[in-house]
């Protein structure tokens, strides 16, 4: 997971980028990167940590630029380092490229391989510099028709902003896999995002989504879309249950919506007779408030979260992800004390989260503590820019519900059915989501070597 933007206005747009990236900010904490033109060259910031431990005022008054683009990263493919950080820059043909990618391809390593035995040699360790690599070696000049037979040759998931010296490019995987918007800025400049809050926080309207297939390229003539290469929808449905903001609009499905809708369908599908309704903050929030809607039983604050620290599931290691869970999430214990909960979280991936959770909600003197999930059981590894673990650290792949209950220790456990996540998207049928890491079904066959 990460997030990308590109802008395309007549003046400067380095800060507009810095405030768009932090709202991208949920999408990936290890590394921040903005590369920017003015037409004839292209300059380029990057570096590790935080959208604010990269820029400062001063630094982005230094760069100049009326297009731009900008990554935020959370490393699956290659590892947690500098030399791995976006955007990537070419330089190929007397041509400046720069490319920021979300999403994973599938065939990375086949295509590397191919490229290595050529004579090419690579700068990172992410699938991400081949996309950048084949595209500088088919243009000729008409970047759509590189873009196009680049799209030909990588299979798997993408979002993908590409700055050239006077344009900018982008597009999205036959499926539609990652999301990717369009909007029009108050001040006349155009804006491609993972989501949409860069755009309302900047300043303008939002459009219409990237077509799952479809090029868009901006420049000083305007706004071109070429399409032809789409194969379907398959949103990935992990993005409205957890990753995307609760602001987000992604090919029609709020997540806010989805997620308290998700409540609401748990609540038929799962009811449960208890004292108060317990979120796990913050994707856990609307699904909570679904959940006591639907049933009458009172909402109540049962854990405070230090909002500074990271989102745990994108930390990279399982050390710190423990950690952070105890940092993030403490037991209200005057709220608890005494009761019977029902507690509403988005996933179990590993299960250690929600042993401590519960253990915690003990301690601190609740009396009963029911778990409801507001996704089915992750079977499944993800092959498209998740980064779930592989199976072996699956709980649900390896414990059936009965088990991972006694596991984790709560009262009650269940999930929510996949039809009960068609129902909370409402405008998305089955066969526009993703759900392979649930049921197994890839939309692209994963190629594990
Ligand atoms: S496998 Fe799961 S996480 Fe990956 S794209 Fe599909 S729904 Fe999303």
């Amino acid at each position: 997971m990460c997030g990308i933007i590109g802008i395309y206005d007549d003046k400067d747009v380095s800060k507009k980028l810095f405030f768009g990236l932090s709202c991208l900010q949920h999408r990936g904490q290890e590394s921040a990167g903005m590369s920017l033109a003015d037409g004839d060259q292209i300059i380029r910031k990057k570096g590790m940590g935080l959208v604010t431990d990269v820029y400062n005022e001063e630094i982005l008054e230094e760069l100049p630029g009326h297009i731009g683009i900008g990554h935020v990263r959370y490393s699956t493919a290659g590892g947690s380092h500098e030399f791995n950080t976006q955007p990537l820059m070419a330089f190929f043909k007397n041509t400046t490229m720069s490319l920021a990618h979300n999403g994973n391809l599938i065939n990375y390593q086949i295509l590397r391989s191919r490229l290595e035995e050529e004579g090419m040699m690579f700068q990172t360790t992410i699938d991400s510099e081949v996309i950048l690599y084949l595209i500088s070696r088919y243009n000729e000049g008409d970047i759509v028709e590189a873009v196009k037979k680049t799209m030909e040759m990588i299979q798997g998931a993408y979002a993908v902003v590409l700055l050239l010296e006077d344009k900018l490019v982008a597009f999205r995987d036959p499926y539609g896999i990652r999301p990717l918007v369009l909007g029009k800025l108050h001040d006349g400049g155009s804006i491609v995002a993972s989501e949409n809050a860069p755009i309302d926080i900047i300043g303008g309207d939002f459009i219409r989504n990237i077509e799952p297939g479809e090029i868009v390229v901006i420049d000083e003539e305007g706004l071109h879309s070429y399409e032809g290469m789409g194969k379907g929808r398959k949103h990935c449905v992990f993005e409205y249950v957890y990753f995307a903001r609760n602001d987000a609009t992604l090919d029609g499905v709020n997540s806010y919506n989805f997620r308290r809708r998700s409540g609401e369908v748990l609540y038929d599908e799962a009811p449960v007779d208890v004292d108060l309704v317990v979120a796990v903050p913050d994707s856990g929030i609307p699904s909570a408030i679904g959940y006591s809607q639907a049933s009458g039983i009172p909402l109540a604050e049962g854990l405070v979260k230090n909002r500074y620290m990271g989102r745990t599931f994108i930390k990279p290691s399982q050390e710190e992800r423990e950690m952070a869970v105890k940092l993030k999430l403490n037991p209200l214990s005057h709220v608890v004390k005494g009761k019977s909960i029902v507690l509403l979280d988005d996933s179990i991936v590993r299960g250690t989260t929600s042993a401590n959770l519960i253990q915690r909600l003990r301690d601190a003197g609740a009396r009963e503590v029911h778990m409801r999930i507001t996704s089915p059981p992750v079977m499944n590894p993800c092959y498209y820019g998740i980064d779930t673990p592989s199976r072996i650290n699956l709980i649900a792949a390896n414990f059936s519900v009965q088990e991972i209950e006694e596991k984790i220790g709560a009262d009650s456990l269940k999930f929510i059915s996949e039809e009960g996540m068609v129902k909370a998207s409402k405008l998305l049928g089955r066969d526009d989501l993703c759900m392979a890491c649930f049921n197994g079904d890839y939309p692209v066959d994963p190629i594990v070597l």
